[in-house]
């Protein structure tokens, strides 16, 4: 894997000096970072603000598979996954903190790549690295991040505030993750049989970027701040579409109302789920790992939102006794299930 690169040994340097070598380019950005990488805890400042944290493990052979993800793509994608927590907030994220579990077959230079895939995300989304740990691992490699941010009180947008007759809005579009995933997962059974094939994603650059590199939504919370509008419930897409929706409904205690045909997907998706013989709204519904925003706005709203390219109304939220339902393209109504991801990955 590491082979057309140097090769050093990590115990060369020892712990200690594997955490400077890798965080000595990290620089601090923000204020409310009081004192970052270098004590026994860092220190931080949000003034009357109230301060939201967030942290997710990701686990090599359960999270990722390295025969198709690059380590840069990966330090930037564990960022990524954790931001978009605390954007779903209607959140800033400030800070981060990164822990490690290396297995004894990564050379530095594979921890170093890793590396700068974080730094990359924390540049681009004006985030400070502040701590973190290191460890070595019998279990392939592990990555936990936790990010912390913080929000104005009357600002914070919890998953339970739904309300009857709000409109149901995604931003972006559904299903490339799913589809990318799908694309890479082939081509790696391809390779295993034949390791002389190279992988074949030519014109896919859309959907491979969906599922190796997730842009978490912060110009969505930007935007809908600029637009004066603050969401009566979000959550982030994670695990698809229909799960999201299910989480909404159910902590807001309401149902809703979902048409097919506005859920968003890129033609790219849509074409190469059908060359899969998938479904592509099944894709956008259960396929997980879009990291978009879902959420529900007032129909006061409405006339200010419609006209956002990046925000589709899919939807509405109707009373608890209603129930929750998809209602497709021929205008048959289903109620809606979340199969969710490893579910559904183990029926195709
Ligand atoms: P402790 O023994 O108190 O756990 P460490 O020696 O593990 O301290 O860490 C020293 C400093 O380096 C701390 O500020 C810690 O947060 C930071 N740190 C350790 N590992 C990492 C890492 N993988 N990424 C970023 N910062 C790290
Ligand atoms: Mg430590």
């Amino acid at each position: 894997m590491f082979e057309n690169k140097g090769r050093t040994e990590i115990e060369q340097l020892g712990e200690f000096g594997l955490i400077e070598h890798l965080t000595k380019h990290f620089e601090i950005k923000n204020s409310s970072s009081v004192k970052g990488i270098g004590d026994d805890a860092a220190v931080l400042n949000f003034e009357n603000k109230k301060t939201l944290i967030s942290t997710d493990l990701l686990l090599e052979g359960i999270h990722f598979d390295l025969a198709y993800t690059p380590l840069k793509h990966l330090g930037y994608k564990a960022v990524q996954v954790n931001l978009s927590d605390i954007y779903a907030m209607n959140g800033t994220a400030t800070q981060i903190t990164v822990s490690i579990g290396i297995s004894s077959k990564f050379p530095l230079e594979a921890v170093e790549e890793l590396y700068q895939g974080i730094s990359i995300a924390c540049e681009k989304y004006g985030v400070d690295l502040v701590g973190g740990d290191t460890s070595s691992s019998k279990q392939g490699l592990v990555i936990s991040v936790t990010s912390i941010g913080f929000a104005e009180e009357d600002k914070i947008c919890y998953r339970n505030g739904a309300q009857e007759g709000d409109l149901l809005c995604v931003s972006g579009d559904l299903g490339g993750a799913y589809i990318g995933l799908q694309l890479l997962e082939r081509e790696k059974g391809i390779f295993l049989e034949n390791p002389n094939i190279q992988p074949d994603l030519e014109g896919k650059d859309y959907i491979v970027e969906r599922q190796l590199k997730p842009e978490a939504r912060k110009d969505i919370v930007e935007a809908l701040e600029l637009m004066k509008i603050k969401p009566t419930s979000m959550i982030d897409v994670s695990d698809g579409l229909a799960s999201e929706i299910l989480h909404l409904c159910k902590q807001s205690n309401k149902g809703c109302s979902l048409y097919e045909d506005k859920i968003p997907i890129d033609p790219m998706t849509y074409d190469t789920a059908r060359d899969f013989g998938l479904d592509p709204t099944v894709c956008a519904l259960n396929g997980g790992e879009d990291y978009e925003l879902l959420f529900t706005v007032s129909q006061n709203d409405f006339e200010i939102i419609k006209n956002n390219p990046d925000i589709s109304i899919i939807g509405h939220i109707t009373e608890p006794a209603a129930g929750c339902h998809l209602i497709s393209k021929s205008q048959k109504v289903h109620e809606l299930k979340a199969q969710g991801w490893n579910a559904f990955k183990k029926s195709v």
